[in-house]
């Protein structure tokens, strides 16, 4: 009989997974379920409409309703060289405009890309590259994120030598520093960004352009540069008592226990911001010790970044399994320390007040002060680029947008000739999947920037813009809709 229900994916019990870094809160789909779950698609890719990186979804999917998993990680490598980790963390509004939302429930994109990858631990055996033939073409990366690595991996296969340059020990970016280990495990990272560094990408750790090797070197000694630095500076509020040495930006703090370290987070931790850095901050206090969680945001649920999407509200449901607190439309203005630390956080509540058509804005009640006791706070507000490093002269020469991100052209190329761009830097989205899509562009860009596009593999260049054109809008709109 046929089953148009979406088939559910189980969850680890939140009070055992919030006990560690080492257990993913989903579970995954045993094959039955795989297949009985792809089975329902009705493969008209109105879905891939949501994708930046248009991935041809109703095909991948297809290909696991017919038990064969090799062939949807080998379509999703048309386009993105890391499955598995995109099928646990990606943003996946394609399932916000799925056409069988009202029929059983999306299709469960994300989870079936998972499972098709975690069934290969190495891809070589299914995935063919082109046979490399040296194209004397050097490219260099700066920033070893999703976005550089995609550009190090396309580029690599096609035959150009790629340097990549990371000023940290690690490859990954924000899927390694700022995505937790829960959510996103080391051995997928290893797995999936091991595959792209052997396709012969001279990896440089520890390397800061600007620092350990300047700019104008990169300009000088490679025939093209792609910058894909994402933002990592971080936005403070300013709030008095925030040099206090228990106060960090969410950032940093995810970064430095990602990295091995272990905070002392105390028992009660305050986070401001109401993203998903928030939310990854909460749930790594949890996980360090802490026993009250409180995330406060000024504005509220609806207005929170992210939100309206699928992804936003389940994120939130596992949170809220794991006991974080949402405190909304409050606005912290104290940290109040006793010597150098913390002990509590004065806020307002707010109230938020429409002036004509504009967004709603938070108000302070200031006639009355609340306080709650804080061992530490966290502050998630957002960070942004820091260019600075590519010097004065050239900097002048960089076309900026009047938020500070360089401008770049239909190639993902910047006002500097050979200077690609693309990912955190220039994309207001900030997800995984767009950064791979600047990626993909720019290989595209760059290969024919530097004159070879008639001796590459055409087969083998990421694909763009399959079918119909990414409309983040048109899937927000419709996930909305639906709610109300
Ligand atoms: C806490 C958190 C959670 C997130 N969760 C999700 C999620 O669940 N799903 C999702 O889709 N997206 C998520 N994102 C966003 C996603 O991680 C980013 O959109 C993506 O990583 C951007 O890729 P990128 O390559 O542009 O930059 P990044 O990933 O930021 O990588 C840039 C790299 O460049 C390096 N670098 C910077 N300057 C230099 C220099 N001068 N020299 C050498 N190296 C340099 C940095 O160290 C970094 O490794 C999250 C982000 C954060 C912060
Ligand atoms: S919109 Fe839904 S049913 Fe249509 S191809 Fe995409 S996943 Fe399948």
């Amino acid at each position: 009989m046929l089953n148009f229900e979406r088939v559910k994916i189980k969850h680890e019990p939140s009070e055992e997974r919030v006990k560690t870094f080492a257990v993913e809160p989903l579970l995954e789909y045993t094959e039955h379920e795989a297949v009985a779950e792809a089975s329902r698609c009705i493969g008209c890719n109105i879905c891939t409409q949501a994708c930046p990186a248009s991935l041809d979804i109703g095909g991948y999917i297809n290909s696991t309703a017919v038990g064969d998993p090799a062939q949807t990680v080998r379509i999703v490598f048309e386009t993105l060289p890391f499955p598995a980790i995109i099928g646990r963390v990606c943003t996946h509004l394609c399932e916000d405009i799925c056409v069988l939302y009202d029929t059983g429930g999306p299709i469960a994109i994300r989870h079936l890309k998972r499972y098709a990858a975690d069934q290969f631990d190495d891809y070589s055996q299914i995935i063919k590259t082109p046979k490399k033939k040296f194209l004397d073409k050097k490219v260099a990366i700066i920033g070893g994120g999703p976005a550089g690595l995609t550009v190090a991996f396309y580029l690599s296969i096609q035959g150009v030598k790629v340097s990549l340059f990371e000023s940290l020990p690690a490859l990954g970016g924000f899927m390694k520093t700022g995505i937790p280990r829960y959510r996103l495990p080391d051995d997928v990272l290893e797995k999936e960004i091991g595959f792209i560094t052997s396709q012969g990408v001279d990896v440089h750790l520890n390397t800061r352009i600007g620092e350990e090797v300047t700019f104008e070197e990169l300009t000088r000694d490679y025939d093209a540069v792609f910058v894909g630095v994402g933002n990592h500076k971080p936005r403070m509020t300013g709030t008095p008592g925030s040099d206090a040495e228990n106060m960090y930006h969410g950032i940093e703090f995810l970064k430095r226990v990602s990295l091995g370290e272990h905070i002392d987070v105390g028992k009660n931790v305050v986070i401001v911001g109401g993203g998903f850095t928030a939310n990854d901050c909460s749930r790594t206090a949890m996980r360090l010790g802490a026993e009250n969680v409180h995330i406060m945001y000024r504005r509220r649920e609806i207005d929170r970044p992210g939100y309206p999407s699928m992804n936003a509200d389940e994120e939130m449901e596992e949170s809220l399994e794991e006991n974080v607190k949402y405190d909304w439309e409050v606005t912290p203005f104290e940290y109040v320390k006793e010597g150098n630390r913390i002990v509590a956080v004065k806020y307002w509540v707010n109230e938020m007040v429409t002036e004509g058509r504009g967004r709603a804005k938070p108000v302070p009640q200031k006639d009355k002060v609340h306080t709650i006791p804080a061992d530490c706070v966290i502050e998630a507000t957002g960070q942004e680029t820091d260019y600075s490093f590519i010097g004065e002269e050239n900097l002048r020469q960089l076309r900026l947008t009047p938020q500070g991100s360089p401008i770049i052209d239909e190639a993902g190329m910047t006002s500097i000739k050979g200077v690609f761009s693309g990912g955190d830097s220039t994309n207001p989205n900030r997800d995984l999947i767009s950064a791979v899509r600047d990626a993909d562009r720019a290989v595209n860009g760059i290969l024919s920037y530097l004159n070879v596009m008639d001796q590459v593999a055409d087969d083998h260049l990421p694909v763009l813009d399959r079918w119909k054109k990414y409309s983040v809008t048109a899937a927000k709109n419709a996930y909305a809709e639906r709610k109300t």
